[in-house]
């Protein structure tokens, strides 16, 4: 059976590095073991679902290097999820129950004040085929309700009912389903909340593992009881833990905080965001990796924490950096021709300033010092134009190489007297109108003599 994961968002905003990390595991998890992802919207909510998010979110998943197997729709299913809906209320495991919102809070707190666990207590069970044909004729239409096996014969006096399972990233997981409420499947407007269709897809689709987040534990302990009430066995589970941002607050669609949309304007690496998403929280250490296969390769579901982390952007400047600095010419060209950089100086510039860059799109403002000229940030100082001049009398005759800028220091070295910095500034602004950046060893070639030449104050 080929392994089959799935990343399931629903597409009602833009998806941040936490999501990112969901759909890194499970595409870190399908490399692992020569298997297969789907990108799976749950966009049952077809009210705050938009296309527009949906596109974006594919969008994102590819920039990152995912390559989904193929990508499903929620909204396009609602056929097989109202025959698993038949078949449950067959089975007399979905039953329509009829309390408003203001009632349940009611019946919760009676609940505490009696000491019980605050958790639904079945009474729409009780209703006759009277009491509902009355309450419907009333006009309230029912929500459905899924029948925890969680008792024995009797569904007013639920025993513990562990569910066991043992968790890809956490290990030994058990949920007590004498602890939760019926869950509620359908809406009383008939619509769908995740729950079933999302166990519905996953059978249908031979999804043979789940990773998600942690938020959802409690969540699978009724899912696997819903797979087995619809005679399958539920796919391995995984739950990993969530990231916040550096003060702790938890991430959101909503918000767009720390989108993927807005790290890959921003001119991040799609490296840079996976290595991070994935390593942090972890016992691995946070490097930055330089493809897919190689984070696949340090990849290990069991070493995530179990407690929350804090994502720092900060720290995906320096992943960044360090990526750019090692980035082979083929890697960049794309980009780089993009930009206008190209032609038989290309590659020699940009081996010459990477180094100096924390984003590609850098490259711009050197190619433009190169080809066009100093920017004029930083003027010469009057003491030193006199001698720039004279240095640029004694600049050596071509083919230049990486040794020509030693040469020539050197030349004015004996020329002028002046050494170290007093000798070097001046030239560096001369040439680059800045007071760093790429070796001049490097530049210089680049420029060539008669660019050298121009720039002559
Ligand atoms: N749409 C759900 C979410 O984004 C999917 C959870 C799951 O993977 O089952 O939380």
């Amino acid at each position: 059976m080929t392994i089959t994961v799935r990343f399931a968002p629903s597409p009602t905003g833009y998806i941040h590095i936490g999501n990112t990390r969901t759909a890194l595991f499970n595409w870190l998890f399908a490399l692992k073991n020569n298997g297969q992802l789907i990108l799976r919207f749950d966009d049952t909510d077809v009210e705050r679902s938009k296309t527009e998010y949906a596109d974006a979110i594919a969008t994102d998943i590819e920039w990152l290097g995912i390559k989904p197997a193929r990508i499903e729709y929620q909204s396009k299913r609602f056929a097989v999820y109202d025959a698993a809906v038949e078949k449950l209320k067959t089975a007399g495991l979905l039953y329509p129950c009829y309390e408003t919102a203001e009632e349940l809070e009611r019946k919760r707190k009676l609940r505490l004040a009696r000491r019980l666990p605050p958790v639904y207590g079945r009474d729409a069970l009780k209703l006759t085929a009277e009491d509902r044909a009355k309450l419907e004729a009333e006009g309230q239409p029912p929500h459905w309700r899924f029948l925890l096996p969680n008792f024995k014969d009797d569904p007013f006096m639920p025993v513990r009912t562990d569910v066991h399972w043992n968790d890809i990233v956490r290990g030994p997981e058990t949920v007590d389903l004498a602890s939760l409420s019926d869950p509620v499947l359908v809406r009383e407007d008939g619509t769908y909340l995740y729950t079933l269709p999302s166990v519905v897809d996953d059978i249908d689709m031979g999804i043979t593992h789940i990773i998600r987040g942690d938020d959802h534990v409690t969540n699978s302990g009724v899912q696997i009881s819903i797979f087995e009430a619809l005679g399958a066995k539920a796919p391995e589970l995984g739950h990993h833990n969530l990231l916040t941002t550096i003060s702790g607050e938890g991430l959101s669609k909503r918000t767009g905080a720390l989108s993927v949309g807005s790290l890959r304007r921003d001119g991040y690496e799609p490296m840079a965001v996976a290595s991070l998403a994935v390593l942090i929280g972890t016992s691995e250490n946070v490097v930055a990796v330089s493809d897919m296969a190689a984070l696949a390769e340090i990849f290990d579901p069991k070493a995530t924490s179990k407690s929350s982390s804090k994502f720092d952007p900060a720290e995906l400047d320096t992943l960044n950096r360090t990526l750019i600095h090692a980035m082979p010419f083929e890697a960049a060209q794309i980009r780089l021709t993009g930009m206008g950089i190209e032609g038989t100086k290309a590659e020699a510039f940009w081996l010459a300033v990477r180094g100096n860059l924390s984003r590609v799109s850098d490259a711009g403002l050197w190619w433009s010092i190169i080809q066009d000229g100093p920017v004029s940030t930083e003027a010469l100082a009057t003491e030193d134009i006199d001698f720039v001049r004279a240095a640029f009398d004694v600049l050596p005759p071509e083919p230049w190489n990486r040794e020509t800028w030693k040469l020539w220091t050197d030349a004015v070295k004996t020329q002028s007297g002046r050494k170290g910095k007093p000798l070097f500034m001046p030239l560096r602004i001369a040439l680059t109108g800045l007071a760093s950046g790429p070796e001049l060893a490097d530049l210089l070639p680049l420029l060539g003599r008669e660019g050298t030449l121009a720039r002559r104050p």
